[in-house]
């Protein structure tokens, strides 16, 4: 048992159940608190790549996982024509008996991780959030919204790009910014092709295809929307349309049944990194609250997962809460200093429509290193 032995997490995402269940574990009592009473996942599906199942696999949640997920082995680029360019070949970093990647739909990945964190006694209350804490040298004294109180070693602010617990350690110092860009995202029945995840890539734009199940896949695509512009739901379908309109092949061919605007999941990519130790005292930001960047290297979702495990191996190690929390710091900030910045990079190349710009260099890269233990 580690001297801290009860933690608070704040936010029910993939970060913070993650650290629920890494920390239960170990046998640290954990309470969970999320903001939305209803617990929903925002639409779609996800992908997760070698450094992400093997993580699974630590976490214990594997086979579950693998049973909700579309294994596949590689990632195909092709042109925006549809012509194949390259072929990544997948890690199998969990074992050779386990597949390199997933695509998995949100709502069954949350399935997966929510139904363990309270299989395994994590405290969750839902609709709540924290209202103040006050820290001495020995605990974190906690009010929640609903006037309940608690006392714990170590609070966790898992809270995602808007983190309240980022703007009560450091005010206004970290705001999210627009990048320019935003994806859109539409599900599909999954076609026999769709294997594997298909990556087109073209200076005039970028689209993908990810399979999710055996009947289900989706199409994501990344546009510049300059100014951040509001779009009614009525008029999505036909602007998503419109952003891959000069994409051939597969993706061409599903264009046209887009149609259905209430399907479309539209979002603008904010990002935000923190660029100093991502705690004080007791109180420590991971995941998105710390480094939320955008989708382009596919490993937001995977920074926060490994954030987790990170500081449940850390917090079973020897020395002072300081000294666990400056090795878990120096365990990831450089780390998730390249996903960030890189991912950037990538969406302001696109913008700039730059035909040098080698993506897939960069995705060769991205993958050396998060093949790197964790
Ligand atoms: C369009 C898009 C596509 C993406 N695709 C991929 C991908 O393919 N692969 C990948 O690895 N990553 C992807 N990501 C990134 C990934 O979604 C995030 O990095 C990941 O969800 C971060 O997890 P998190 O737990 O830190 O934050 P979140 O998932 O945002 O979870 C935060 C949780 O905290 C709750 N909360 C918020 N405020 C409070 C509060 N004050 N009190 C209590 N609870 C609160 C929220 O309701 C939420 O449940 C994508 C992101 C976007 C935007």
């Amino acid at each position: 048992m580690t001297e801290v032995n009860k933690v608070l997490v704040v936010g029910g995402g993939i970060g913070g159940l993650c650290a629920a269940i890494a920390l239960r574990r170990q046998g640290v009592a954990v309470d969970l608190v999320e903001l939305k009473s209803d617990w929903t996942v925002y639409g779609v599906g996800i992908i997760q790549q070698s450094n992400v199942v093997r993580e699974m696999a630590r976490l214990g949640v594997l086979d579950r996982y693998l049973g909700a997920a579309y294994a596949f082995e590689d990632v195909g680029i092709y042109d925006l024509q549809g012509n194949p360019l390259a072929r990544i070949p997948g890690q199998r970093l969990a074992g050779p008996q386990y597949p390199a990647n997933v695509g998995i739909s949100r709502l069954a990945l949350h399935q997966v991780l929510s139904s363990t964190a309270i299989e395994l006694g994590a405290q969750v209350r839902l609709g709540l959030s924290v209202e103040s804490f006050e820290q001495d040298a020995d605990g974190v004294d906690v009010t929640f919204t609903d006037a309940s109180t608690g006392r714990y070693a170590l609070l966790v602010g898992a809270d995602g790009v808007y983190s309240k617990i980022r703007g009560m350690l450091f005010g206004d110092t970290y705001r999210p910014r627009f990048t320019g860009q935003a994806v859109w995202r539409y599900n599909f029945a999954r076609d026999p092709s769709i294997d594997h995840l298909a990556s087109y890539m073209g200076p005039g734009g970028n689209a993908g295809l990810v399979p999710l199940s055996d009947n289900l896949m989706y199409l994501f695509s990344t546009s510049h929307e300059p100014e951040n512009p509001w779009y009614e739901q009525a008029q999505l379908a036909d602007l998503m349309r419109d952003r891959i309109a000069n994409v051939g092949g597969l993706v061409g061919t599903l264009r046209e049944q887009i149609t259905d605007s209430t399907k479309v999941v539209y979002k603008p990519m904010e990002v935000v990194f923190v660029d100093e130790p991502w705690f004080k005292g007791r109180v420590l930001l991971i995941g998105d609250a710390a480094h939320a960047t955008t989708p382009h290297l596919g490993q937001g979702a995977g920074m926060a997962i490994e954030d987790a495990l990170v500081l449940s191996m850390e917090l079973a190690g020897e020395g002072s809460l300081q000294a666990k929390l400056e090795r878990f710091m120096a365990r990831r900030f450089e780390r998730c200093k390249f996903i960030s910045e890189k991912s950037v990079l990538a969406g302001d190349r696109e913008m700039a429509r730059d035909q040098t710009f080698d993506r897939i260099g960069l995705t060769k890269q991205m993958l050396k290193l998060t093949a790197e233990p964790i």
